[in-house]
């Protein structure tokens, strides 16, 4: 072996269908998007290992399936309008908008905002629009998104996503009382007023930082005498 296309249709087959995933919108795309061009070079050889990978910022790019998953749960069809809190590498950002109309996605990270952009239009995805800032405060000015999704996990789901969410549109978010572990959640509006919360299962994110987030620096106060 192995060229990555071949690489990436063993992943599709042995991680994704194998597992459960059959939104064919979602193969198709997890079968598109070249993850190899998404993460640092030293790491290419590992581009279609069954897990996550670091990227630059000590962050990560998530899980192949993990991330059919979350498009699955989402729910994407061609022309929605998508937001992505936590841009990381770009690679989810591709796949979305392997699917959906628009892909914005945010990222606190400005550095990592700059390297996703330009692996994203290197890879040429024209429909992805990359934004740096706090992505809890979702984005007001391009409102309504048919669906939110979050790469990070937070304490609860953030009150401007459910503002900012179309009527039938679904936010899918990791969130849980640890800042690691988290319960992934999909919250579908299905009313003005009304959202249905239904619970995905355990999953472990990197912390969502920002304002209806976690506070930035609380780890380092742990412990701390002050
Ligand atoms: N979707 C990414 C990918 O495909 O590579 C994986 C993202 S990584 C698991 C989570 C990202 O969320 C990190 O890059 C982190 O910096 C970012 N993040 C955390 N809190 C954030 C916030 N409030 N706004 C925007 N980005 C945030």
């Amino acid at each position: 072996m192995s060229s990555p296309a071949k690489s990436r249709a063993l992943m599709v087959k042995h991680q994704l269908e194998q597992r459960g995933i059959s939104d064919k919108r979602v193969l198709r795309a997890m079968r598109r998007v070249p993850r190899e061009k998404f993460i640092p070079d030293h790491l290419r050889d590992l581009a279609y290992e069954d897990g996550p990978l670091p990227i630059e910022e000590g962050q990560t790019i998530s899980q192949p399936y993990i991330v059919a998953f979350m498009a699955e749960a989402g729910e994407l069809k061609p022309g929605d309008k998508v937001l992505e809190i936590g841009t990381g590498s770009g690679y989810a950002a591709a796949v979305m908008a392997e699917i959906a109309g628009r892909v914005i996605t945010i990222e606190r990270h400005a550095a990592l905002a700059e390297k996703a952009r330009q692996r994203l239009s290197d890879a040429g995805y024209a429909n992805v629009d990359v934004r740096t800032g706090d992505g809890t405060l979702g984005l007001p000015g391009e409102a309504p998104f048919d669906a939110i999704i979050a790469t990070a996990g937070g304490p609860r789901v953030p009150e401007a996503w459910k503002a900012q969410l179309a009527v039938g549109g679904r936010i899918v978010v990791p969130v849980g009382q640890s800042r690691s572990m988290q319960d992934l959640v999909r919250l579908t509006r299905i009313g003005d007023d009304e959202f249905r919360r239904e619970p995905l299962g355990p999953v472990r994110f990197v912390p969502l930082i920002g304002e209806e987030g976690w506070d930035e620096g609380l780890h380092w106060y742990f412990g701390r005498d002050e």
